[in-house]
């Protein structure tokens, strides 16, 4: 399949382009597109055909739903049985914007959509080009994050090309997304909403707006628990090298990647690390590295660390050796997704 590339400006996308890539969606093939978090694979969201090809673009795991992409509130209305008080609160503050709500959904959602599931998990998307595509194609959108099954998410249309070309019909490149790392999803079905997984809206702001606010255990328990969200249960954004994560407070953290590097080196393998600026200054020259920001900069931490992952993909490390950050802010997202990537290989300060 050729896979049509569509260049537009992120804040003024050209309307005719526009037009060819919402006709695409209603014929009912894959279009991958930016969003604000990370880049997205589309498909009409009320096809079970053309959410099935999605599945299949990306080898994702039937049982593992996505996300229904709106570009205003009243198109939630039918996809929904209720619209509980917390979650009215959720949308009026964070949508549009990097926040994802799970309700109980109405029989228009297709099965292949929901996983099998009772609900669907719902968002509105900031992004202009995101938000004008859906509104031109007029339906909800389907649309996963647009890598192949396992990978690291694409926050580039130059990292979506390398898992999915010529196996999706159109792509629109608007640049590199903002945030960086995927959505937060709330499910608002529980008498406390509950996290289900920690993203571009941070767990203080849903605690200022909510009170109260559960946290999933999967979340915390890496493999063991049983996970509510499908999801959580996959390896995911796993970099082309095994990786083993490194927890614990600076300069410590640094010390103790550093002594691993030197023994790693030692037995003859190479190298490869994803650090902070300040660490990266005491590396030795062999290793090859990919550095995320200065440590208390958490949201450029968070838009860098996809390209950190995918870094690794065309220089054959052997191993490589991630630092760790503070589980506040955008941090508690990006350990989620360290913490995954590394498949739960974690030494501890
Ligand atoms: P991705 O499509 O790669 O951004 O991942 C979407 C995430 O949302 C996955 O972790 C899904 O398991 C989760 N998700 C989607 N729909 C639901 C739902 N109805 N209930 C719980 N989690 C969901
Ligand atoms: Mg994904």
């Amino acid at each position: 399949m050729h896979t049509e590339y569509f260049i537009v400006d992120k804040d003024q996308p050209d309307k005719q382009t526009m037009q060819r890539a919402a006709e695409l969606l209603k014929q009912g093939k894959l279009v991958a597109f930016p969003t604000e978090t990370v880049y997205g694979l589309g498909a009409n969201g009320l096809d079970s055909q053309a959410v099935s090809n999605i599945y299949q673009a990306k080898g994702r795991p039937s049982d593992n739903p996505l996300i229904l992409h709106i570009a205003n509130q009243q198109e939630l209305i039918p996809l929904v049985t209720e619209i509980p008080a917390n979650a009215q609160v959720l949308m009026d503050k964070y949508w549009p914007g990097p926040l994802t709500v799970v309700f109980k959904r109405t029989n228009i959602v297709p099965d292949i959509v929901s996983g099998g599931l009772g609900t669907v998990a719902v968002r509105l998307p900031a992004s202009t080009v995101a938000c004008e595509l859906i509104a031109l194609a007029g339906i909800p959108i389907a649309a996963p994050s647009a890598n192949t099954s396992g990978r690291p998410s694409p926050t580039s249309a130059q990292a979506v090309l390398a898992d999915l070309d010529g196996r999706i019909d159109a792509i629109i490149d608007a640049g590199i997304c903002d945030i960086g790392v995927e959505s937060t999803v709330v499910d608002c079905t529980t008498p406390v909403p509950t996290l289900l997984r920690p993203g571009g809206i941070t767990l203080e702001m849903l605690m200022d707006t909510l009170g109260e606010v559960e946290i999933d255990p999967a979340l915390n328990g890496g493999t063991q628990c049983i996970p509510r969200s499908p999801g959580m249960k996959y390896t995911h954004y796993a970099p082309a090298a095994p990786m083993i994560l490194f927890e614990g407070t600076y300069p410590h953290i640094a010390d103790l990647i550093l002594k691993e590097i030197e023994t790693a080196l030692a037995a003859g393998q190479k190298v490869g690390v994803i650090v902070s600026e300040e660490t990266a200054e005491r590396l030795p020259a062999t290793v090859v590295s990919a550095v995320y920001g200065l440590r208390q900069h958490t949201e450029e931490i968070a838009a860098n660390l996809y390209t950190a992952l995918r870094s690794f993909d065309d220089s054959p490390v052997d191993i490589i050796y991630a630092e760790g950050i503070p589980e506040e802010g955008l941090g508690l997202a990006v350990m989620n997704r360290l913490r995954k990537a590394s498949g739960y290989k974690i030494i501890k300060e």
